[in-house]
């Protein structure tokens, strides 16, 4: 498979050879025809770090946003804010060649606003606290997400107890959210969440 086969825009196409992306890895050309396919199926995704998962999400998220609407049509979910800049990051170097903005949801307690700004971006990437405050403070409005990513989501439930945070942001998106759920292990507590957040997921493992 090529990444022109899995119906990616020119702009994506341009970014990824830019990061010498020449060929999609595994999961990503068995993952992207199911996130981009008619059905737009939830995806659970059981993977390790040094698979590409990273990219799979992102393109996940950047193939299906429409760049002249401003408002969010992706949240991606993670337990720490580390983790927000890298994909943050590997956002802006994908969609390098694209219009897109991103906003990290990511900030300590001190930092509290005391006014609330609308979130102008059309990717949010952030850590569960925070991006509840946010949508809670009607600062990020989710009526137009489409897509909905949870990365690290075994570290999410299991060092960082944000299983709940999680599933009320789920509660706030639309009916039709897409949800794409990944993992490194897929234990009793992951599965519980994914069963809330994503259900009849299609599930991958690499
Ligand atoms: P990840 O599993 O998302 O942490 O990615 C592992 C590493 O693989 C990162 O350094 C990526 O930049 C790189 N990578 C991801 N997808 C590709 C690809 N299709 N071709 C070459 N390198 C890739």
């Amino acid at each position: 498979t090529t990444f022109e086969e899995l119906g990616l825009s020119p702009e994506l196409m341009k970014g990824l050879y830019a990061m010498k992306f020449n060929k999609p890895s595994k999961i990503q050309a068995t993952s992207l025809p199911m996130i981009f396919g008619k059905e737009r199926q939830n995806l659970i995704g059981q993977a390790h770090n040094g698979s590409g998962k990273t990219a799979c999400f992102v393109l996940g998220m950047l193939n299906q946003v429409d760049f002249s609407n401003p408002a969010p049509q992706a949240l991606c979910v993670v337990p720490t804010r580390e983790l927000a800049r890298q994909i943050h990051d590997v956002i802006m170097a994908i969609g390098k060649f694209t219009q897109v903005k991103v906003y990290e949801a990511v900030s300590l307690p001190e930092e509290e606003r005391v006014h609330s700004v609308k979130i102008d971006a059309h990717i949010v990437v952030g850590t569960p606290g925070r991006v509840k405050a946010c949508v809670s403070r009607r600062e990020l409005n989710t009526r137009a997400i489409k897509v909905f990513v949870l990365d690290e989501a075994d570290q999410m439930v299991d060092e960082h107890n944000f299983g709940e945070d999680t599933v009320r942001i789920k509660k706030s998106l639309p009916r039709d959210v897409q949800t794409l759920l990944f993992s490194a292990t897929y234990d009793d507590v992951v599965r519980a969440l994914a069963k809330r957040v994503a259900p009849d997921a299609n599930m991958i493992t690499v």
